[in-house]
């Protein structure tokens, strides 16, 4: 039998609560299929700096690079807001992908029937709207040469070279053969070089993928688009900027941030994780969505594991328990029929995978 190894990190704030669900769906799913999970748990945020006074030991990068891929909770809290910037939760997470190497940031932004009226857009705008951003993570303006301040002047500097371009474009195409097989690249090529030169290496890249379709699009009109009609886009690739804007923009389509994962991939290990953050508000309370970080192991195990028909069938309980009405408090408006625990709808999404063709 095949035993997969998982670095856990649960973190800060509601962390340990809802990767404790998505062990417990692993779990389960794990249960009715030819292969295992074994898990090691390792340190980050301030959890970690109270225990060994660095938000990322060193243990923990070695665990992670041991392992098959990294489920990851969140981190940070008031409590270690005062410390110095490299001492924070924060700043941990940070090198962590940096040390890993992930130089993609994939954030599918999906629409449940059954709370569509938690979006702020109109129904008949989000209905059906499934849709993944692939951003760079690791290059672009965030980190191009120069950078600076003279007085009065600042400036910084997007920097993208062919090999960054085609490796990032090259997870997008992959991408897009597992889903609709469209790839909509966004630029900014009417003004920037660095926009000519990514569009012109991602139309190299589309030639390795005769099955999908490319199209461009500028920035801009990408940002009206995704409120206008969503529903266009299969998978929108970005630069580093671009996608952290578009991102967050397509993440509000859904309505609840306690549903969204994401994964930082691209070397030899992933990171999976909520894109929310510790919550400590609603820490401890049992009210946390675990929905995000069950959706992020699915991610771990379809991008990851290559257990493709296993991720279908968590990605299938979730919505089932959706449409069944079960619900966490920050949901509980949305035509619920039972308020859950972040425990029972742990429990109720696990029982569906297990029952899920
Ligand atoms: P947050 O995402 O933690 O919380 C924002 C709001 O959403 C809060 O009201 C919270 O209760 C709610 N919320 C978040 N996740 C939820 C869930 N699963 N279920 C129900 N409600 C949920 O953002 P914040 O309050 O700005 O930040 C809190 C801490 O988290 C800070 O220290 C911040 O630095 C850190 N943070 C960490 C990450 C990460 O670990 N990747 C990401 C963002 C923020």
């Amino acid at each position: 039998m095949k035993k997969y190894k998982i670095c856990l990190i649960k973190g800060d704030g509601i962390g340990p609560e809802i990767i404790d669900e998505a062990v417990k769906v692993l779990d389960a799913v794990a249960s009715c299929e030819d292969f295992d999970f074994s898990y090691e748990e390792a340190l980050m945020g301030g959890c970690a700096y109270d225990i060994t006074g660095d938000p990322l030991p060193q243990a923990t990068i070695s665990s992670a690079m041991n392992s098959d891929a990294v489920l990851f909770g969140a981190i940070g809290g008031e409590k270690w807001d005062a410390l110095p910037r490299e001492k924070r939760p924060e700043s941990g997470l940070l090198r962590f992908r940096k040390e890993l190497g992930v130089f993609a940031n994939l954030r599918p932004a999906v629409v449940y029937d059954d709370l569509i009226n938690a979006s702020s857009l109109k129904p008949e705008v989000v209905k059906g709207v499934d849709l993944m951003v692939v951003r760079e993570l690791i290059g672009g303006i965030y980190f191009g040469e120069p950078k600076g301040r003279e007085g009065d002047k600042a400036y910084n500097t997007m920097v993208y070279s062919r090999d960054e371009i085609v490796r990032i474009a090259r997870v997008a195409f992959d991408i897009a053969m597992e889903r609709d097989k469209r790839v909509c690249s966004i630029d900014k090529a009417n003004v920037l070089d660095v926009s000519q030169l990514w569009r012109e290496v991602v139309e190299e890249v589309a030639s390795e993928y005769p099955e999908v379709s490319l199209t461009h699009m500028y920035v801009d009109n990408a940002a009206m688009q995704l409120i206008r009609d969503p529903r266009q886009f299969d998978v929108m690739l970005t630069g580093n900027i671009f996608g952290d804007i578009l991102s967050d923009e397509a993440s509000m389509l859904s309505g609840s941030i306690g549903l969204l994962p994401s994964a930082s991939v691209g070397s030899k290990i992933g990171v999976y994780e909520p894109i929310h953050g510790s919550a400590p508000d609603i820490a401890g309370q049992g009210i946390a969505n675990p929905i995000a970080t069950i959706s992020s192991a699915s991610m771990m195990l379809r991008y990851a594991l290559g257990e493709q028909a296993t991720a279908d069938k968590i990605d299938a309980a979730i919505k089932q328990a959706l449409t069944e009405g079960y619900r966490t408090k920050d949901l509980a408006q949305f035509d619920a029929k039972e308020v859950c625990s972040t425990s029972e709808i742990g429990s109720i999404i696990a029982n569906y995978a297990v029952k899920c063709k």
